[in-house]
């Protein structure tokens, strides 16, 4: 097997046995990139590969002096395209940010560094991580490794097609509504989108300030335990960052007496017949070694959509006022006065999507109109909130879907963005409550395609969302 395509985990262990180098394992993964990219198309950006193996040759010296090194030495991370690289372009896939460079690292990726992993590039998205399928990238489109007729999902497409394709070891994510999930669960991979506040958010461009969340993409749950690891912590920098302590056991054993929650809701019509089996399949798995499935209801889930695009619309709305042409990012090359000026750099630097957006976002928090859509959306959203409260009483854990069919063909729904957002009906909920979520591979559709299993728990309940991933992955 190809070091490319083994786990971090495995990679670690011959690292330690002295079998590879840091240097053999980026000369893997770069003979990936080179001949999996032309099709997959999942980087925006790859360092210069004479620097990439400089460091990792850092790494090995260390190591051959008995130097210590951090848990992810000599390890390739590829990073989401929204998340601040210092000195590495970093384009949110809009026109309006082709050339920020910028001066600073998110925290997530100075983490990364701290723990010796390496930056290995910047991926794919959608334009500042609006969409479903990575196809609103204003760079290129990515395509499912597995079938590159198909969209890998969205936003993380570029993350998630990287590490599905061998291009990468791990790689970060954002999740803002399923963005980290559903592109996991259509490449076949492990997705984590942490507890609202678990991993820092600074440097990360906004989208959506109260649902945006980094988080973790990996060929399995070790892989995605042991990057979470390294990303979750307390940062001064992100005032809504949680001062908690760090996750521990997160592959022991699931509690013997596990009880799944399986919301009634989220197994009605609409659902493919395909995904339903292989989640069914997943949660019997459990069943049959202890687990106890209980059938629970989240009476609100049908206003989650309307809920979601009211918020996260009205959110984006205000994020993304910043780029006006004047402090950076694009500007108009048109003459005019000022207003002009900011005009034309906002028409001709956002996309369709990102303007559709802040229209509608705008509309939602226009005086007249505020109580109607924004307030409402914002108390029905403790509505939701309120029913998994509720839910807990009788379960651990949830378990469902994550999306509702497995991958779609590129352009299959590019022409009706109200279909485009129902696939969300699923993932969104996680961030409107801020529970933690994770997608795990939990089967293959018959045209070949992977499918994945949702299972989302309390506030701060990763290390029990680790446990029954890592049980559920061994069993299926
Ligand atoms: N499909 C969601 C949206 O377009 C996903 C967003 C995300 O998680 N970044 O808003």
């Amino acid at each position: 097997m190809k070091l490319a395509a083994m786990t971090a985990g495995r990679l670690k262990a011959m690292l330690a046995r002295k079998e590879a180098s840091c240097a053999d394992i980026m000369r893997s993964v770069l003979d990936e990139i080179e001949k999996r990219e032309p099709s997959v198309r999942a980087f925006i950006t790859v360092r210069d590969p004479a620097d990439l193996l400089r460091e990792a040759e850092k790494v090995d010296q260390r190591v051959l002096r008995g130097q210590p090194v951090g848990p992810l030495a000599g390890l390739p991370v590829a990073v989401k395209d929204n998340l601040c690289t210092q000195g590495l372009r970093t384009t949110c896939a809009s026109k309006m940010l082709a050339d920020f460079v910028p001066p600073y690292d998110a925290t997530v990726v100075q983490r990364v560094k701290e723990a010796d992993g390496i930056i290995l590039g910047k991926t794919n998205m959608d334009e500042f991580a609006m969409g479903s399928t990575t196809e609103n990238s204003a760079m290129q489109t990515t395509r499912n490794p597995w079938n590159t007729d198909y969209v890998p999902g969205g936003t993380s497409g570029g993350s998630a097609a990287a590490v599905a394709a061998h291009e990468t070891i791990l790689a970060l994510g954002s999740d803002t509504g399923g963005s980290i999930r559903q592109p996991a669960s259509y490449c076949g991979v492990v997705g984590l989108k942490p507890t609202y506040g678990r991993v820092s958010r600074y440097g990360l461009i906004a989208y959506a300030s109260s649902l945006d969340q980094v988080g973790a993409l990996a060929r399995n749950v070790e892989d995605a335990a042991l990057l979470f690891s390294v990303l979750a912590g307390h940062d001064p920098k992100d005032s809504t960052s949680l001062d908690v302590a760090s996750p521990e056991g997160l592959l022991s054993d699931p509690p013997a007496r596990l009880r799944i929650g399986v919301p009634k809701e989220f197994f009605g019509p609409g659902l493919d017949a395909e995904v339903q089996e292989a989640v069914e399949k997943a949660m019997s798995a459990l069943a049959s070694h202890g687990a106890q499935l209980v059938r629970i209801s989240l009476p609100h889930t049908e206003y989650a959509i309307p809920i979601y695009y009211i918020i996260a619309c009205a959110e984006a709305s205000s994020n993304l006022a910043r780029y006006d042409g004047c402090k950076y990012g694009y500007r108009t090359k048109s003459e005019g006065n000022v207003i002009d000026m900011m005009t034309a750099s906002r028409t001709e630097g956002f996309g369709e999507e990102v303007k559709r957006r802040i229209i509608l976002g705008t509309y939602v928090l226009s005086s007249g109109y505020h109580d109607a859509y924004y307030n409402k959306a914002a108390k029905a959203r403790t509505l939701i909130r309120r029913d998994y409260d509720e839910a807990y009483r009788d379960c651990d854990v949830i378990m469902h879907p994550v999306a509702p069919t497995p991958a779609f063909k590129i352009g299959e729904k590019t022409s009706d963005p109200l279909a485009m957002y129902l696939v969300d009906i699923y993932s969104v909920i996680a961030n409107l409550t801020g529970s933690p979520a994770m997608s795990v591979p939990c089967g293959m559709s018959r045209g070949g395609l992977p499918i994945g299993v949702q299972i989302t728990g309390p506030a701060l309940s990763e290390p029990l969302l680790f446990r029954v991933a890592y049980q559920l992955e061994g069993l299926t």
